[in-house]
């Protein structure tokens, strides 16, 4: 896997930050090497992936019948109590934004072939309400997009579509229901950012979908070419 490596930060080398302020791993607490960042490699290489069998199973399951999402890509599985659950926890609710950014470089770097034959233009992280925005402070899918932008160079957007309603929890509803509860819960704001642009939506956790279909079927409606997803876990 490609790593970004620094051996300075402003003529200081790293392991003078690394003395003063060492960082630990965000699961098992070892204390990391200059080069590793949120996870220690063991960790890193403990995650549970998605197989391709199951990626597509989930697409046909939750995209495919309305066909608004072309593609998705999920690399890891959700699993309660698990490095990844653990992360997203930090992130949405610790504030902890280099989870959310090194969450968003493991989707890119593990999904990297595919993503690049998607020929996006631009990255849209879910929007949140502004409510719930106001609430937690900020929207943590914006970090995961942020880091998946500073592995591609793809241009970000977060004004661009907004939340309108505010959505009830989903948890108890059916997909139908879900499908409901969503509709007319997103704006587009800025038609002409997203004019025949191919579109990666990003959100933190996917479930139904339904959040996600409902934001692609109002940027399609909006003039969007191809809309993609991903997502750092797969519920
Ligand atoms: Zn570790």
């Amino acid at each position: 896997m490609e790593s970004v490596k620094r051996n300075s930060i402003r003529g200081f080398p790293l392991q003078f930050f690394d003395f003063i302020s060492p960082r630990f791993c965000s699961s098992c607490e070892k204390k990391l090497e200059i080069d590793q960042k949120v996870l220690c490699d063991d960790c890193l290489s403990n995650l549970a992936h998605v197989n391709n069998e199951l990626l597509n199973s989930e697409y046909i399951k939750k995209f495919a019948s309305e066909k608004l999402i072309e593609e998705i890509f999920v690399p890891f599985n959700f699993i309660k109590e698990g490095t990844i659950q653990n992360l997203i926890h930090d992130l949405k609710y610790n504030s902890k934004f280099q989870s959310g950014i090194f969450l968003g470089e493991l989707i890119f770097l593990n999904g990297i072939e595919v993503i690049s034959k998607w020929k996006i233009d631009l990255i849209i992280p879910v929007p949140l309400h502004r409510l719930k925005k106001a609430e937690r402070g900020y929207n943590q899918a914006e970090f995961i997009a942020k880091g998946i932008r500073r592995k591609s160079g793809i241009d970000l957007r977060t004004n661009s579509v907004k939340r309108t309603r505010f959505t009830q929890s989903q948890t108890k509803l059916d997909l139908v229901d879900r499908r409901k509860n969503m509709e007319g819960a997103f704006i587009v704001k800025n038609k002409k950012s997203i004019k025949q642009k191919n579109i990666l939506l990003v959100d933190d956790v996917m479930t139904t979908g339904a959040t996600i279909s409902e934001c692609a079927r109002v940027l399609k409606k909006f003039g969007a070419n191809k809309i993609y997803a991903v997502s750092v876990g797969l519920a």
